[in-house]
């Protein structure tokens, strides 16, 4: 008997394979990514956290790249948005529906998650739970190990197929009966609860909502989001500014053909790219952006080099630096 668990690598879905590797059933564990995902890239990449678990427990992995479906979903979700622009039950709809598919091909029988009732306001109450299972093809073949005691009976438990006395009876918030359970099977280096994606962060959900007005969502779009201070200019013209070294070099990473670029000319301070339409106003209002955050100890004529990639030229301009109240009205 072969089971296919959504494994983020979290300590839920790491127990919920814990559990059910106990019954004796052979596990086969699928880990999504998108670009909204909270994880480190930096220091452990991507899937890094499921990598983990699963080398733990020896049980296969198989990534799923779900972008160009995991778009579709965030413009126009069926099921509406969460508190800020996570549409969460149509997320988990998607992966479990890859889930399905990769359930056949791989001859398993049922799913098993991490979920725990109540612990997630939009996603993991039981009617959420109910409409995921049927949009996703999955009536009763999924199962939630830490909280199946207290869900409807399921057909791996009808069958016999798994043992509902062994499995758990957790829900809500609290962490604690997790955390005790890993103490017991003696899991300790599990990531704190990250708390969903970036699409559940408002200062990245205002972006993104800015965004999805303003322009296609393309993944290098998505990924400048990630980055820096935002300001909209005018319809088609936006200005991102770093705040520290690290974030000026990944914005120079990020810029493509017809971005200008702004640096302050002989003192310290930010980059600033602006994308769109740039007229002479704009460039200035831009300049005089980047002039806010640059070293300069004076507000006026600062001295700020605008590259533009397309003509291949550098020009230099003096302007005094945007007012605190300016800047406001333009920050996304
Ligand atoms: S928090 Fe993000 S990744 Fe998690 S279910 Fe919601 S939309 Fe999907």
């Amino acid at each position: 008997m072969k089971a296919i668990a959504l494994l983020s690598g979290g300590l839920d879905s790491t127990l919920a394979v814990r559990v059910i590797l106990d019954q004796g059933i052979e596990v086969e564990a699928l880990n999504f990514f998108s670009p909204f995902c909270l994880c480190n890239r930096k220091k452990s990449g991507c899937g890094y956290e499921s990598k983990k678990v699963a080398d733990r427990f020896g049980v296969k992995l198989k990534i799923f790249n779900i972008f160009e479906e995991y778009i579709e979903i965030v413009k126009k979700p069926k099921f509406g948005y969460g508190k800020n622009i996570n549409p969460c039950i149509d997320c988990r709809i998607l992966m479990h529906k890859k889930a399905r598919e990769y359930m056949r091909q791989a001859g398993a029988a049922f799913i098993i998650t991490g979920e725990v009732l109540g612990q997630r306001p939009m996603s993991q109450h039981k009617a959420a739970l109910k409409i995921i299972e049927r949009e996703s093809g999955l009536e009763g073949l999924v199962l939630r190990p830490l909280s199946a005691k207290l869900l409807p009976l399921t057909v791996p438990e009808k069958k016999g197929w798994v043992n509902r006395e062994r499995l758990l009876e957790i829900s809500g918030r609290s962490r604690k009966p997790q955390m005790a359970r890993a103490k017991e099977y003696k899991i300790e280096d599990y990531p704190c609860p990250a708390g969903g994606c970036l699409l559940t962060d408002s200062v990245f959900a205002r972006k993104m909502r800015d965004l999805m007005k303003h322009s296609e969502l393309s993944l290098e779009e998505i990924q400048l989001l990630k980055v820096g201070r935002h300001f909209r200019l005018s319809e088609q013209t936006k200005v991102v500014v770093g705040r520290n070294e690290e974030e000026n070099e990944k914005l120079l990473q990020l810029t493509k053909k017809g971005d200008v670029c702004f640096q302050p000319h002989r003192i310290p301070g930010p980059v600033g790219i602006a994308r769109g339409n740039l007229d002479q106003t704009l460039t200035r209002l831009v300049a005089q952006i980047v002039a806010r955050y640059s070293d300069s100890l004076q507000a006026e004529n600062v001295e700020i080099a605008v590259k533009d990639s397309t003509q291949n030229k550098i020009d230099c301009i003096k302007v005094d630096c945007i007012t605190e109240n300016q800047l406001e009205k333009l920050r996304i």
